[in-house]
């Protein structure tokens, strides 16, 4: 069988499940299986697959028509322009926390600046802005050990070893530093909707970098009280939040004396990410 073959096979068994992105998906997963590029096996599409690789893609799209994410069967997903490995217990990396990384290597650049990410999963958001704010240091602080490994992997792979620490550990045991910038996308999503994500997500996202408590906003509450005590004095807190969370945010933040400077709105116009300065 062929490369070009075999993709049809793969997109015929993933639009039977209703797979949107099937022919993509079929592409990427037959580039894995080779490991050559998409692009590569594209061009040369008549060259034929030998039975192992034939069985190897096959389980492939086997797990992708189970709803399984594409970028957890790649092992990776591109963020910022770099291509990230994720796992299981990582969140996969979504386009609406780009807007919130580009924002913050906007502010902080040519500064020297000590940025903390906290919940880093794959470590995305600290590693993309650390690669782009070439003086600033930073830690990522990540409860789960297996997200920590990939995190670790992330950081090695762009060189990041001697500016980034990853922590395993909560980020209520973080003491005795003063950050110029605090930055999380915490679990925001109320308990009670989490039945409502498709079931991708619902399946196969980790539960823990979702769940955000009964009203959704548990996380973000420890993570605001807790950036009181780290942040210097004028320091930013960047929050990504759920659509329609705002007021509750802003009310949380005022209260424990932060001014909002901003907000981020979503492809979808929704505001999505909030920055506010410790007074
Ligand atoms: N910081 C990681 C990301 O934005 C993980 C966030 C999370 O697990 N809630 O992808």
């Amino acid at each position: 069988m062929n490369i070009f073959e075999l993709i049809n096979i793969g997109s015929e068994l993933l639009k039977d499940k209703k797979i949107p992105s099937h022919v993509l998906d079929s592409e990427l997963l037959l580039s894995k299986t080779l490991k050559k590029s998409r692009e590569e096996i594209l061009i040369n599409n008549d060259q034929n697959i030998n039975e192992n690789n034939v069985f190897k893609f096959k389980r492939y799209v086997k797990r992708r028509s189970n709803n399984e994410p594409i970028a957890y069967i790649l092992g990776e997903k591109e963020f910022w322009s770099k291509k990230f490995k994720v796992n299981r217990y990582t969140l996969i990396p979504r386009p609406e926390t780009e807007l919130l990384v580009s924002k913050m290597i906007d502010k902080f650049k040519d500064k020297k600046s000590f940025i903390l990410d906290i919940g880093t999963g794959s470590g995305c958001i600290i590693i993309s802005l650390l690669s782009n704010l070439k003086q600033s240091h930073g830690i990522g602080v990540e409860i789960s050990k297996q997200a920590t490994i990939a995190a670790k992997i992330n950081r090695d792979k762009f060189g990041l070893q001697g500016r980034l620490k990853i922590l395993n550990k909560s980020f209520k045991n973080i003491f005795f530093y003063k950050f110029d910038l605090i930055i999380s996308n915490p679990p925001y999503i109320k308990r009670k909707d989490i039945k409502n994500l498709s079931d991708d997500i619902k399946r196969f996202e980790p539960r823990i970098a979702l769940d955000g408590g009964n009203d959704g906003l548990d996380l973000i509450r420890k993570v605001i009280y807790k950036s009181k005590n780290i942040l210097k004095i004028k320091g930013t807190l960047a929050l990504e939040i759920g659509n329609e969370q705002i007021k509750k945010v802003s009310k949380i933040l005022i209260d424990n004396n932060f001014r909002i400077e901003n907000v981020i709105k979503d492809y979808k116009n929704n505001i999505r990410c909030v920055i506010a300065i410790y007074n």
